[in-house]
């Protein structure tokens, strides 16, 4: 991490604890690793980035409806879709103080900086002896590499005998419901059900603030295709094959990975969907039992909706640049997926997975008509014959969402003068968030303490709070006011002062501008519509 980065990092995580938007739990009883707790700031951030999801791949699409599963499913459920057996991670623990505990593969990662995807407990285990490799909290020997399930369990009912799981993943209620959700939403192939919720996993070394921890939210989306039409997207139009994107694809990690050292387009390589497709790039692969692939064809519905995963984060304010898509290596693969692609995010501690959008075939509906003997296939009129969908599956963790949009957003400037409140050295911050996510989208705040401009400025906020979440300030300086408007990336401030009672105007103040303009009161309503709704 460099340290501009490293500092970004962490203001981040002080402006989170100061301005209530996140926070580790049970604060008053020091935390408890891998949970936190939204402030009354990261509430309202956390339910407008759900909000723009759901509006961008629920409301405003046809062939996407929603549903809210229960979070303890059947513990059936579990085993079908083959989370009870493989959904484990390699855990690796210090001989000296077995508390200490780590994930192999990232002991390793972090030591000596190269990628352990898929690799057997043996060979993990094998780079540790090799490399000497030690505990990086006191340095002594570690054990044995072993597996770990991380899925937390619980028991149901008074006799307390029934072991039961908190679900690791949303995806399964969906494939659980979908004989129900289908017939009740009178919807047929292609179409989607999504989902956003908790889910829970017993990480081992949950860390990198709220991006790795035990309890989080997902948002994801199920999309159901008929199988012979699985190569035929129709809505995959020119604006889609004609959008670039960055691509690291298979091969071209698994080339990196046998150099060793000169790594060639390891950033990803900038290409249109379109390119991507004629290319093979996004794929539908079929591999043998050792994970060669056996054959590939270009695979439009995944492209659509990669194409879709980035522009719903463009939508919410992520830079493109700081974006890529990685591909899954054979080996680290799950079991279901014939490619899995992951949305990646230039965090200040590196690339990472902010959303993984996997090709699940027809694993799932199969596993569960073979567990629950429930046909979960659906009936073909014109083949007068029941067919098994196959399923694209995105899936985005809503934290992972709302450290990139913050550290995205976040900026520092120069104070506006002796009255600015000082966020860091002369600088203030400032959060640039797209309108549609900003917590609060209007402050107002009466310069003068007569009750008169008062009374204006509270009638005022009584309109607009009926519209937006709104906020309303009448202490400290007007500088100190905005500073701290700025701070939790409020895009409007109106000012209401003495003058406003002759002729009956409000200053508007723009956070990214700081401009200011005079505009009469009774038009501010629909301004501020005008304002916010251009960026839904
Ligand atoms: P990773 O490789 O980082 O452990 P994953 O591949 O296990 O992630 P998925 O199973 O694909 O993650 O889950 C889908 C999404 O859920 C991820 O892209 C991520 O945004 C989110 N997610 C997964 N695990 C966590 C976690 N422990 N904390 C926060 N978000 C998570």
């Amino acid at each position: 991490m460099s340290s501009n980065n490293e500092n970004k990092y962490d203001e981040i995580i002080n402006l989170s604890k100061n301005r209530g938007i996140l926070e580790p739990t049970s604060e008053v009883y020091e935390g408890f690793a891998g949970f936190f707790d939204y402030g009354p700031v990261g509430v309202e951030l956390k339910k407008n980035i759900e909000k723009a999801w759901w509006r961008f791949f629920v409301q405003m699409r046809d062939d996407v409806v929603g549903m809210d599963g229960a979070i303890i499913l059947h513990p059936t459920v579990w085993k079908a879709s083959g989370h009870v057996d493989r959904f484990k991670d390699q855990i690796v623990a210090c001989t000296k103080t077995p508390s200490h505990k780590f994930r192999a593969d990232h002991v390793i990662e972090e030591e000596l900086g190269i990628a352990t995807e898929g690799m057997s407990n043996d060979e993990l285990q094998k780079l540790i002896t090799e490399n000497k490799i030690k505990c990086p909290v006191c340095g002594s020997l570690l054990g044995e590499v072993s597996d770990f399930r991380t899925m937390f369990e619980t028991s149901v009912g008074a006799e307390s005998s029934l072991i039961a799981y908190l679900r690791p993943e949303t995806a399964q209620a969906i494939f659980a419901d979908f004989r129900w959700v289908k017939r009740t939403s009178r919807k047929s192939l292609p179409f989607g059900i999504a989902q956003i919720g908790k889910a829970f996993r017993n990480e081992i070394s949950p860390r990198n603030f709220v991006f790795r921890s035990r309890e989080f939210n997902q948002m994801e989306l199920e999309y159901f295709i008929h199988p012979d039409q699985k190569f035929e997207c129709k809505y995959l139009g020119d604006k889609e094959l004609g959008k670039s994107a960055r691509f690291l694809d298979m091969r071209t990690q698994l080339k990196n990975m046998e150099q060793k050292e000169k790594k060639t387009g390891d950033e990803g390589i900038s290409m249109t969907f379109g390119e991507a497709l004629e290319k093979k790039v996004v794929a539908w692969r079929e591999f043998d039992a050792s994970r060669k692939i056996l054959s590939e064809q270009s695979s439009p519905w995944h492209a659509y909706w990669l194409c879709k995963t980035l522009e719903f984060y463009t939508s919410i304010g992520i830079n493109e640049n700081n974006l890529r898509f990685r591909e899954h290596v054979p080996d680290e693969l799950s079991h279901y997926s014939k490619a899995t692609w992951d949305l990646e995010y230039r965090f200040p501690f590196g690339w990472k997975e902010i959303v993984g959008i996997a090709n699940r075939s027809d694993y799932d509906l199969k596993q569960h008509s073979k567990f629950s003997n429930k046909d979960m296939s659906v009936y073909d009129e014109a083949k007068k014959q029941n067919v098994m969908p196959v399923v694209i599956e995105p899936s985005f963790g809503l934290e992972r969402a709302i450290m990139a949009v913050l550290i995205e957003s976040y900026d520092r400037r120069e104070g506006a003068g002796k009255d600015a409140g000082k966020s860091a050295g002369d600088e203030k911050v400032v959060l640039h968030l797209a309108n549609s996510i900003a917590p609060v989208k209007v402050i107002v705040l009466p310069l003068e303490k007569k009750p008169e401009p008062v009374k204006i400025a509270h009638d005022l906020f009584e309109k607009l709070k009926g519209m937006y979440m709104c906020d309303f300030d009448e202490s400290g300086s007007i500088g100190k006011r905005y500073a701290r408007a700025d701070e939790i990336g409020v895009p409007v401030a109106i000012t209401i002062d003495n003058e406003s009672l002759t002729d009956h105007a409000a200053t508007i103040r723009y956070r990214d501008t700081t401009k200011q303009e005079r505009v009469p009161i009774s038009d501010i309503p629909d301004k501020i519509s005008q304002i916010i709704n251009s960026s839904l």
